[in-house]
């Protein structure tokens, strides 16, 4: 396509394991999208040579509730493209000392960050870094953003990715490019709602009520069935074919709907709903989605559906929320320069060796990843201990506790290893709960039930799936019954 990377020597993997042809039909159309598009960047992905053995050092104070935005940020200063494409494309010429130029303002936080060796010793204290952050947060980030409760505020809990969609509209708006039109760094558009005849000797395409959006952040979710998913699946699931009702006007055979990226992104931001909504009774009911999403390191961006080979993407970020859905708290992995993987708390920073543990794939809410040139060498989707091992060996907990008409709940993960042989089918199980006030009151609970097999979803595809049996709990709601 005309807006593919030129210097990319894609690889020639994937079409043999695609089972769809493209049409005729289908490759005009999207010619045609591909021409009314503007052109991808070339601004660089790496890291200017200056800092190539630089660690990260810095996170940022967290005053209220703004650790959604540190770890945003953080993930942000890992991202050189931005600061390449802004000083590429549109840097800021005007000689003005003030705070209201995102251009400005986000280039001299970058800089800062990210001390040359010459400068390490004036430049990039902690305090420096608070100030221009601060400065940046209420005179460009805070006021242009308007949720539907309002003006945010410093108090307020507020979703990460959220922030970083509000974070990557303003660098649209506030930094176009100058130079010919090119598109932003992580920008992409779908191809939305394009029925597409599934018999193969006809494969017309119908694109008359298709659409196209414009997206900088990939929105997917786990498949909650399960306990174990891949960004992989996250992705397959976001741009899964959907059946039509309506049959093809020419051969009367079933057609889907079919959603297709038409432009490789130079970052793509994958993120991972963990937010599931039900009624019970007539009240509404959050609850979190625990499946363990693992990052690997390499994904694979499926463009074989617009006549593209595949693009390839190497992981630099993870941010995790652990917590309640309603609160909680984020932080971020993020890879340096120097190629180290550090954990960034607020202002703690910490080597992170555990980034792929159960726990942490949990929490994983949000992975930044890099294009590559090429394909990558070696492909670890699974390692790390996320990956389910036969029932029997591994098992993961997963329980919320929650107080009826209170919206407060408690979510527990446990890897569980359970003797060899053991049956979980049909297991009865106690539950006991209890609560020590800070005054020391004690108040428990207790319930029996039987844990009973869930409905899985038939995992279609070539790949692997690692998810074993999964148990579910749900403490809440059910103990009142006998108490
Ligand atoms: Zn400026
Ligand atoms: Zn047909």
């Amino acid at each position: 396509m005309a807006n593919s990377r030129p210097s990319t020597p894609h690889s020639t993997s994937g079409s043999s394991t695609s089972g769809f042809s493209i049409s005729a039909g289908l490759l005009e159309f999207l010619r045609d999208i591909a021409e009314s598009t503007v052109s991808q960047s070339q601004a660089s992905l790496d890291w200017n040579p200056a800092y190539a053995d630089s660690a990260t050092r810095y996170g940022f104070n967290n005053p209220r509730n703004l650790c959604y935005r540190n770890s945003i940020m953080v993930l942000l200063l890992h991202t050189p493209v931005i600061y390449n494409w802004i000083q590429d494309y549109s840097p800021c010429t005007e000689t003005h000392t003030g705070t209201s130029c995102f251009s400005c303002c986000f280039s001299r936080l970058f800089k800062s960050y990210w001390p040359r060796a010459a400068r390490t010793k004036n430049a990039g204290t902690q305090v420096n870094l608070n100030t221009q952050l601060r400065d940046m947060w209420n005179d460009i980030l805070k006021p242009n953003w308007v949720t539907g409760r309002g003006p945010v505020t410093d108090s307020q809990c507020q979703d990460a990715g959220e922030f970083l969609a509000r974070f990557l509209d303003l660098f649209e708006q506030r930094v176009p490019p100058r130079k010919p039109p090119v598109q932003h760094p992580c920008t992409f558009h779908v191809l939305r709602d394009m029925n597409v005849c599934t018999n193969p000797d006809c494969a017309r395409v119908y694109s008359g009520n298709s659409r196209t959006e414009q997206n900088n952040i990939l929105l997917g979710s786990a498949p909650p069935t399960r306990t174990c998913a891949t960004a992989t699946d996250v992705v397959e699931h976001y741009l899964r074919d959907e059946d039509a009702s309506k049959p093809c006007d020419r051969c009367k055979a079933p057609t889907i709907n079919r959603s297709i990226v038409s432009d490789p992104p130079d970052i793509l931001f994958v993120s991972v709903n963990r937010l599931t909504y039900s009624s019970v009774k007539g009240r509404a009911q959050f609850n979190r989605i625990n499946t363990a999403v693992i990052p690997p390191n390499a994904l694979e961006l499926d463009l074989r559906k617009c006549g593209s080979e595949n693009v390839w993407y190497k992981l630099y970020g993870i941010v995790y929320h652990q917590g309640p859905v309603t609160g909680g708290h984020y932080n971020v992995a993020v890879k340096g320069p120097n190629g180290e993987w550090v954990k960034v708390d607020d202002t703690k920073v910490e080597k992170i060796e555990d980034w792929r543990s159960t726990s942490h794939c949990q929490q994983a809410t949000l992975f930044a990843y890099q294009k590559m040139n090429g394909k990558p060498e070696t492909i670890d989707e699974t390692s790390g201990t996320a990956q389910a091992g036969p029932d029997g060996q591994r098992t993961q907990l997963e329980a919320t506790i929650g107080l009826k008409g209170k919206d407060t709940s408690w979510d527990l993960q446990k890897s569980l290893e359970l003797p060899e042989g053991f049956d979980l089918q049909k297991q009865k199980v106690k539950f006991t709960l209890k609560l020590t006030s800070s005054s020391g009151d004690v108040y428990e609970a207790s319930a029996d039930t039987i844990l009973r097999l869930k409905k899985q979803q038939s995992s279609p595809g070539k790949r692997k799936r690692a998810g074993g049996r999964g148990i579910g709990m749900e403490v809440f709601g059910r103990k009142s019954k006998k108490s």
